[in-house]
């Protein structure tokens, strides 16, 4: 053969099967085949095992969907592109016209845009409440047959902690499912409440790096096998690179998830009695809110903090300039720390009613605590705060 086709016809490499890799490789590979046509068939009939194109499985996003599953104490994960696809999709997957969908105002502004405005396109229609809302919630499921109820616990970014328990159980009075995004909680969070369905952002916590982007839906079987269809003809798949980088990621994460979370507890007690903030909202602090519910159905209080700054939105873009470890940036859950001033992040989207459900004021700044040490990150705050007050 000529060079030409060589080079497109490559060797394979058998790896003898009693000396095995330590990592699985990367099976960067668009398509799978059998020997023969027959196989192929049987395969497609669901009667043999493998694999046969990427958009709809991949053995890298198998062992990475595999080990997500069992981490949130459910039997099926599937994985996409980013944590939007992993909402979008699902709620594609899960809504018809006609549809009622109840989310809150506390939730990412990107989940909320989605719902009300692309989703409200197809006719699908929505009721928006405060996470506090339960007497609302009761009402609403009452009133209007709902198919999903869409919430985070903490939400992102004011840390409120929902009634998990007390809205599962309205959610299954009314046949309403429940869809939780799980990101600031982590995979390993809230596994064992009657959710229906988890989604994250894997970008956040199990990237861990901040380097690679991507998402999942974890249900119970037969949901997943459901959503399946729909989601491979949306078709919003991770790369299998993507993949092997989370698998990485995955390694560490509770490693870098301890540290994060015990330095968040240090700077939130440190923050707590700053004369420069007017409140810390931590689930970890034990006036906190939140915090004994979270201490009853989360594994750990995560390491992200909110506080509103003395002297509102001019003085927390003083903070957030002054900073020296904490960059300006969004996202969260990586190594390094991070700041959202509270100049990004008001809620456009909201009525003024809204906006005061939603808990962010004109001084709220979010930190994403990383692995730094602790006391390097106080001393840094330490200045930053005294420089804002000037
Ligand atoms: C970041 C984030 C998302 C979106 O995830 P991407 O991977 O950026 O698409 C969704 N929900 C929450 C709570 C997030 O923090």
């Amino acid at each position: 053969m000529k060079k030409r086709t060589r080079v497109t016809h490559l060797p394979e490499v058998e790896v003898p099967s009693d000396n095995r890799p330590l990592v699985a490789p990367v099976f960067q590979s668009v398509k799978f085949t059998f020997d023969d046509v027959a196989e192929t068939e049987r395969y497609f009939e669901g009667r043999r095992a493998g694999f046969y194109y990427s958009r709809v499985s991949n053995p890298t996003l198998r062992q990475l969907e595999t080990a997500l599953a069992d981490l949130q104490g459910r039997d099926a994960c599937l994985l996409t592109g980013s944590g939007m696809a992993a909402i979008s999709a699902s709620l594609l997957a899960l809504v018809k016209q006609g549809d009622h969908v109840v989310y809150f105002a506390e939730m990412y502004q990107p989940t909320r845009s989605l719902i009300r405005r692309v989703l409200g396109r197809f006719g699908v229609t929505s009721t928006l409440l405060s996470i506090d809302d339960l007497a609302g919630l009761e009402r609403v499921l009452g009133e209007r047959p709902t198919r999903v109820i869409v919430f985070e616990s903490p939400t992102n970014p004011v840390l409120k902690i929902a009634d998990i328990p007390r809205i599962t159980e309205l959610a299954r009075r009314h046949g309403a499912l429940t869809l939780l995004d799980n990101t600031l909680a982590g995979p390993h969070g809230h596994g064992g409440l009657d959710l229906d369905l988890y989604v994250h952002s894997l970008t956040k916590y199990v990237s861990g790096h901040g380097d690679v982007m991507g998402g999942a839906v974890i249900a119970r079987a037969e949901l997943i096998q459901q959503l399946r269809s729909d989601l491979t003809l949306l078709g919003p798949t991770l790369d299998p690179h993507a993949a092997f980088l989370m698998l990485r990621g995955l390694r560490t994460y509770f490693v870098r998830r301890e540290v994060q979370c015990r330095g968040a507890q240090r700077i939130a007690e440190f923050l707590r009695t700053h004369a420069a903030v007017e409140r810390v909202s931590y689930p970890g602090l034990p006036d906190d809110p939140g915090h004994a519910l979270a201490a009853r159905q989360m594994e750990d209080f995560g390491s992200i903090i909110r506080f509103d700054i003395v002297g509102g939105s001019p003085a927390g873009t003083k903070f957030a300039e002054a900073l020296e470890l904490f960059a300006i940036a969004a996202s969260l859950g990586s190594t390094e720390s991070l700041v959202v001033p509270p100049a990004m992040q008001q809620p456009r989207d909201l009525t003024s009613t809204q906006r005061t459900w939603s808990a962010i004021t004109p001084g709220t700044v979010r930190l994403s605590i990383g692995v730094e040490d602790p006391e390097d990150l106080v001393a840094d705050l330490e200045q930053a705060l005294a420089s804002s007050q000037t």
